[in-house]
This record gives C-alpha cells, structure tokens and sequence, in this order.
C-alpha cells in the first residue's frame, strides 16, 4: 500500500534514526534514490512512478541526511519546480486542478536547499502572495485560499513564507493564537478545533512557532508537550498517532523531530524550517560549497 511512497518513507526512517544520534544506518538504500529520478528532473516516490513535488523534496531532504549534494542536478530540479507553478502562483502536483500549499513549500524548500532560490525573482513573489492569501481571520492557512485553516498547511504555509521573505505580511497576531490554541489538556496537539490531539501536530505546530520565534514558543506549555511526547512511544519501539494506538514511521519521525524542536537531550536539535538535524544541514553545506567550488575551477 505504501509502497508508491517510499522516497518519503526512507526520509522518514533516516531522519528519525539521525536525530537520534543513529547516523550510520540505511546506508543501502541510498541507491534507490538515484532510480527513482524521472527525465524531467523530478523524483517519484519510487521507481516506477511519475515525478512529484512532495517526493523530489523527499530526494533533497535525503541528500542532506546522507551529505551527499552531488546526487542532485540543481539546474534540473530548478527546471521541474518551476514547471509546476501555475500562473495564478499556485504550485500544482499531479494535474494542474490538483494545487495545495504543501507542494508551495516542497517546491520552495527544494530550491532553496540547491540554491536556486531567489527572493526577488517575479516567480517567487507570484508563489508567495498566492500563499499568503491562505491565511484566514482565525490566523491558519488552508491548502487554497478560502479553504479551511490546517496546522499542518499552516507549517507549510508559514515556512514557504520564510524561505520567500514574505513572512512579515502574514497577519501575526491571529496566526500566534491559532497555533497556541491547538495545544490541548492532554499536552498534545490537534490539527484543527474540536479534533484530538495527535502526535504528528506536534512537529507542525511546535516548528511552525519556533520559524517565528523563541517567544512564540516559549508561551506553550513544554514539559506538557514532551510528556505527552512520550505516552505515545510503544513497546515496539515507534511513535504512534495517539495513545494506545499502533505505530507508524511517519508518526515516529514526527514525534522525534518534535522533541528536537523542544530542544530535548535525546534527540539533535532540529531545523524547524527542513525538518533534518541541525548539523546535518550544516554539513549539507559546507559540502555543497566545496561541490560548487570545486566546479567552478573545472569551468
Ligand atoms: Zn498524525
């Protein structure tokens, strides 16, 4: 059932293992990255499948984790992100009547983890404002203007407007009560109002108050937040949804980061932005400057 998805799962077993200080694992599966490149600079979730925004993200985000840049052809995926946005700055995935704001992010976090990002470029403003106009009265964001408020789009949203510099036209009154209303009795968060809490809301509401700021994320209740954390770790070893319930990776992987964005001694301090290991990223770098470097003496 799953097995379309499995770029963005393998992402979230390294991550998850990373964060946990378990570097050096999953290291075959590194070849599989490369075949699920398609012809048009995209990735796929797996080898037989059409290229998606949310999977070339994936690819990007395991190209950091394994710190190897050189998997990736900049100029190819700058091609194929900008082949997906529409003219009205949507970014669309499969057929251009299928937009949402989560493939604006994939989209912008992909080209500025290559550096082909450039916050004045007319395309980027165009991708921004149709982001911002996501933004409700109660402070959240929707997948399309006019469409209900979402923690989960409301990270997507609030990173895509970092990464576009546009993040100071967000109304940021509203969007702070939003979010510090989704953190609920039990220490947990939900995505929406009247919904339970849910493990994975805690990644989406704790990364998207620490892009805006220590004191944003200082006025939640944290060590509320990391025990509730906790419950949902099972015998098994994985993070599941709620209380009781079984584990997933995807769940896994978004509990742990959220205990990274809490600043937790078990687990490395996260990017609230990409959603990788701080000293990944950094690694990521440093290594891309050496690769482009190294390129331009060749030239
Ligand atoms: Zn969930």
């Amino acid at each position: 059932m799953t097995e379309h998805m499995f770029l963005s799962g393998l992402y979230f077993g390294k991550c998850a293992l990373a964060a946990a200080g378990q570097d050096d694992h999953l290291a075959a599966q590194k070849v599989r990255i490369h075949a699920c490149r398609r012809d048009d600079g995209g990735y796929a979730g797996n080898e037989v499948y059409p290229s998606h925004l949310l999977y070339t993200y994936s690819a990007v985000q395991l190209a950091i984790l394994y710190n190897q840049p050189e998997l990736l052809d900049a100029d190819a995926l700058e091609a194929f992100v900008w082949s997906r946005l529409l003219p009205s700055g949507a970014y669309y995935g499969n057929d251009p009547s299928d937009t949402d704001t989560r493939f604006s992010y994939c989209a912008l976090a992909t080209l500025a983890l290559v550096d082909k990002l450039q916050p004045e470029a007319i395309n980027v403003r165009q991708a921004g404002e149709f982001v911002l106009a996501c933004q409700n009265d109660d402070g959240g964001f929707g997948l399309r203007p006019g469409c209900e408020s979402h923690a989960g789009q409301t990270f997507c949203c609030v990173a895509a407007l970092q990464l576009c510099g546009l993040l100071e036209k967000a109304n940021h009154d509203t969007l702070k009560g939003f979010l510090l209303r989704r953190q609920q009795a039990d220490g947990g968060f939900n995505g929406r109002p009247e919904k339970a809490s849910d493990g994975c809301y805690a990644w989406w509401v704790l990364a998207t108050m620490a892009i805006l700021g220590p004191s944003v994320l200082g006025a939640i209740d944290k060590a509320a937040a990391i025990k509730a954390l906790f419950r949902l770790q099972t015998p098994a070893g994985g993070f599941s949804p709620r209380p009781d319930e079984s584990p997933d990776l995807f769940h896994t992987h978004f509990a742990i980061a959220a205990l990274g964005v809490l600043g937790h001694e078990s687990v490395a301090p996260m990017d609230p932005c990409f959603c990788v290991p701080r000293t990944a990223l950094q690694r990521y770098r440093r290594s891309l400057d050496q690769t482009q470097a190294t390129t331009t003496d060749a030239s």
